[in-house]
């Protein structure tokens, strides 16, 4: 890294560390590796026939109004058609509360900038996305991870760490979580989770952001509706939930569009911090998104990704149970993009990454994705975008960096 002098940087940025995902990224790209790497979808499965006839269409019939500016919180027609995306997720909602950001990510951040003022506490599912944990600090919170298991946050865990950071004078002020095929740790918030998290929000006054690019990417049965959704309908209730999407993992992260279902109250003070960010995302994709939304091609697509990824989750299960069964935990997706699993041996994951790389097999450690006591016998792997071939060879050559003899 290039060195920086003294003083230059920004209390605020001073102890950032690259993100540990991007660093695994650049090994993927080394000729013959075999990468479980990164989170990317699978850029084969993009449905650029239907894009190409939408960014097509958009420029012979809306040209004038696609490429000017346009409003911050998002073109009209796109707004409606994440009405109708919201309703079918369970999520009643109207235009007026949702702001198309430049993907998710500018959701957390906007919202961070927003609510937290330096040392108000963030209080997170341990694992969580490292990204957001980073966003976070850089609104200069204190990430606090609180204990999940395979059914989400654990609402006992978070209730008595809401009452001990008041008692210490801390202000807990948003609860972030994933609940469906988290990244990294894949698991599904059950019913009453998202029932008891809506109700400590409500009892505490903390805001939940709850994360949901992953909803639509099931392999069973779809989700329960959303943690907003279980909110009654009571004014007291009404400030302290905020959903957030994206079509990054359902259409295209390219496109860059993501929104946030906010509560009435923060719609004006997010429109204005996205004014400072970048006065509004690209009028340009959200036409095409808003056309190709219309064109109803949407569910047919998710179908065939579904039916991908499952497979393709299948494959990479079945293959670590083979060549790593007796030395490794992980919990079978039920949707999602991620394995997340656990070393049996005692092995850290951040300690053997770089032999794995010698190896020609990469994967992203556990550690980032912890906001405070990592459990570094962790990693995450992702079957998106692993080729076939390559599932049962890089799971041996895993197998072998972990000094497990593969199965015959
Ligand atoms: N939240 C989660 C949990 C994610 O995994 C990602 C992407 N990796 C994002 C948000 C950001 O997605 P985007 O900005 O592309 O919508």
């Amino acid at each position: 890294m290039t060195e920086i002098s003294e003083g230059r940087l920004s209390s605020r940025v001073r102890n950032l560390q690259p993100s540990a995902i991007r660093r695994m990224l650049a090994a993927s790209s080394r000729p013959g590796m075999i990468s479980f790497a990164g989170g990317l979808p699978a850029p084969e499965l993009f449905d650029v026939s239907e894009l190409q006839e939408a960014a097509g269409a958009v420029l012979s019939r809306n040209s004038h109004s696609a490429l000017q500016y346009g409003a911050t919180e998002g073109v009209i027609g796109l707004r409606e058609e994440l009405v109708q995306i919201m309703n079918r997720r369970g999520l009643r909602t109207d235009v007026d509360k949702i702001i198309v950001t430049t993907g998710a990510q500018q959701a957390l951040e906007l919202i961070g900038k927003v609510i937290l003022d330096k040392g108000d506490v963030v209080l997170v599912e341990r694992p969580t996305y490292t990204t957001a944990i980073q966003t976070f600090r850089l609104c200069g919170a204190n990430v606090l991870g609180v204990d999940s298991d395979n059914d989400g946050l654990r609402t006992d865990a978070l209730e008595r760490k809401i009452l001990e950071l008041r008692y210490q004078g801390l202000r807990p002020r948003m609860i972030y979580v994933i609940p469906n095929f988290s990244n990294p740790a894949g698991w599904l918030t059950s019913i009453e989770r998202r029932r008891l998290i809506a109700e400590v929000a409500v009892r505490q006054k903390v805001l939940v952001v709850e994360d949901d690019p992953y909803g639509d990417i099931y392999f069973g049965s779809p989700p329960a509706p959303p943690i907003y959704a279980f909110a009654d309908k009571s004014k007291e209730s009404a400030p302290w939930f905020c959903y957030l999407g994206s079509l990054s993992k359902i259409v295209a992260p390219g496109l860059r569009i993501g929104w946030a279902v906010l509560p009435s109250d923060l719609v004006q003070p997010i429109t204005i911090a996205k004014q400072g960010s970048d006065l509004q995302g690209s009028t340009y994709t959200q036409y095409v998104a808003q056309y190709y939304l219309r064109s109803g091609r949407l569910p047919e697509h998710l179908l065939m990704i579904r039916k991908a990824y499952s497979e393709r989750c299948k494959l990479l299960s079945e293959a670590l149970r083979r060549n790593l069964g007796h030395r490794v935990e992980y919990l079978q997706p039920k949707g999602g993009l991620f394995v997340w699993v656990k070393l049996l041996n005692d092995i850290n994951a951040e300690d053997v990454v770089e032999k794995a790389i010698a190896h020609g097999v990469v994967y992203v450690p556990g550690g980032p994705f912890y906001s405070d006591n990592p459990n570094l016998d962790t990693l995450r792997l992702t079957f998106a975008t692993a080729q076939q071939g390559d599932i049962e060879e890089g799971t041996r050559r895993l197998a072998a960096v972990l000094c497990v003899e593969p199965r015959a």
